[in-house]
């Protein structure tokens, strides 16, 4: 069975995960919180994004730099003249949308013979055409206002058909350009020098970096960048809960190369870079559980494709929403580094020893969202699930890296101090090698659901057998199955199983 977006969205809030923003005082639109499960959900994929990038190869240095950058970074990067969207408003309802998202809705002007003349009937419908549109509107279906039971729809004809608001039937503006940069003042004094901008993506952070990093680090081509935060766009159609917000995470690389004309024979080129970069990422999503047949890439036809970029490839989910990216990964080629040389008037050339050549790298970039990641991550691992002879369950079988909480402890009684004092210690001994927590404000088999639902892989329950025979149950959430193991054995246990799926 297919999970819904609205699944998701009521099982994140009622677990704890993720909830609205401010919504004490009635929410802000296309913002979110992540509660205390979803904190740590988050938190789980941008440290295996870090893990993979970072700890497990060595041609990859991490780095964290500021929100706020000099503006003339964003104006090297292009993104003052040219980070922008096409934007239509309705005349009538005011909403605005972005001209490339808008779905094909047609206003057809109905009118019939009986109608007094100055009377006529205003039909939004979603359609691709004019055809289309009247297919749909002679079955009498999909009709956002019908004509309320006066007349059917083949005493109408059309007299003309307009481009419409989807939610008023309303008329809209020509489009114009909007930058999608949030812009802040630096300091008390609000004027045009003081303007800065919030990041509207970390890479060019990184570029900024690039020279320092290589120096300090002592790095030769080739090598990487990786940084994992916040980065805001003033989106004009958010939405689809966590998939399009104006402020998220991204977690991106970027990999600087020789371009094919300076390479040895035998060293991969940005082109080959480019193809390993495809690889590594799609089978990062898979290894933490995504299913293969819910991913695909996507490449960019020519006329998509920045002037500079030589390639660019999305890496796309199928979303309860259809097939949506998930993340780019882009050959950039030298653009984004002669760009800051010639703003800052900085040389950012590599020296290449072999060479004796100075040369600007070119760089891969694989640009990933760590709330669209979460997102798939999430709708992947939802299951609604018969269990015989119990009542139906809904789990999310996550990764084990990826679970919020490793590990979850009960007394089968909670009003035996003895069987809470051992559950309590047993959690509490469990915290110091991974995330624990001790429950006892339900019968166990809700305990048990509870734990399902935010996909806590392993249950321990404590009973009155073990004050005698000093084991306890330990039960896995995929396989339910409830094994009776010496309460001493439960930390290497569980250690054990989280390290194998690990690697
Ligand atoms: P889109 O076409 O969906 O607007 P984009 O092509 O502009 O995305 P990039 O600039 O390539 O996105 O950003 C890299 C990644 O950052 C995206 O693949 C996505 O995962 C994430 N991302 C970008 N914009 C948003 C947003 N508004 N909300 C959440 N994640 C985002």
């Amino acid at each position: 069975m297919a999970v819904t977006m609205d699944a998701i969205v009521s099982l994140c809030k009622r677990r704890g995960l993720i909830f609205q923003s401010s919504e004490i005082y009635g929410g802000l639109a296309s913002t979110w919180d992540y509660g205390p499960i979803g904190v740590e959900l988050k938190r789980n994929v941008k440290d295996a994004w870090w893990r993979a990038m970072v700890y497990e190869r060595d041609d990859i240095e991490g780095l964290d730099a500021a929100i706020l950058m000099h503006p003339q970074a964003w104006v090297a990067s292009g993104h003052v003249a040219n980070f922008s969207d096409p934007l239509v408003d309705c005349k009538s309802c005011k909403r605005r949308f972005r001209q490339d998202h808008l779905p094909n809705y047609i206003g057809v002007r109905l009118r019939s013979a009986e109608m007094p003349t100055d009377v006529g009937l205003t039909v939004t419908i979603a359609a691709d055409s004019f055809d289309d549109a009247m297919k749909k509107i002679k079955q009498g279906k999909e009709w956002s206002s019908k004509p309320k039971g006066y007349w059917t729809a083949d005493q109408l004809e059309p007299e003309h058909v307009v481009k419409v608001c989807p939610e008023c039937g309303g008329e809209l503006t020509e489009p114009r350009q909007f930058n999608l940069m949030f812009k802040t003042h630096l300091g008390p004094v609000e004027d045009s020098g003081s303007v800065v901008y919030m990041r509207p993506e970390t890479a060019q952070g990184i570029f900024v970096n690039f020279e320092s990093v290589m120096t300090t680090m002592r790095r030769k081509l080739p090598f990487g960048i990786a940084q994992v935060g916040k980065s805001f766009r003033n989106e004009i159609t958010p939405g689809n809960f966590i998939f399009r917000t104006r402020e998220f995470e991204q977690m991106e690389l970027e990999f600087f190369c020789k371009p094919g004309d300076k390479c040895q024979p035998g060293e991969r080129d940005d082109m080959q870079w480019w193809e390993h970069w495809k690889e590594e990422r799609t089978n990062w999503y898979t290894r933490y559980g995504i299913r293969r047949e819910n991913l695909r890439l996507r490449e960019h036809a020519p006329d998509e494709l920045a002037h500079y970029a030589k390639g660019c490839v999305d890496v796309e989910y199928n979303f309860p929403i259809g097939w949506q990216e998930l993340e780019g990964i882009a050959n950039r080629t030298s653009y984004d580094l002669t760009q800051h040389m010639e703003h800052s008037k900085k040389d950012l050339r590599y020296f290449d020893q072999e060479r004796k050549e100075h040369y600007v790298p070119y760089v891969i970039e694989p640009s990933a969202g760590a709330d669209r990641g979460t997102l798939a991550f999430l709708c992947d691992a939802y299951r609604e699930e018969e269990v015989e002879g119990k009542e139906p369950r809904k789990v999310l079988k996550f990764h084990y890296s990826l679970a919020p909480i490793k590990c979850a402890v009960f007394p089968l009684l909670k009003n035996r101090p003895e069987l809470v004092e051992k559950a309590r210690k047993l959690a509490h001994d469990l915290k110091q090698s991974f995330y624990t927590v001790y429950d006892d404000t339900a019968a166990i088999g809700k305990l048990y659901r509870r734990q399902d639902e935010i996909g806590t892989p392993f249950c321990v329950t404590v009973d009155v057998d073990t004050m005698t025979d000093g084991q306890v149950t330990l039960r896995n959430r995929d396989s339910m199955s409830q094994d009776r193991i010496p309460l001493e054995k439960v930390e290497s246990v569980v250690q054990e199983q989280l390290t194998a799926a690990r690697r």
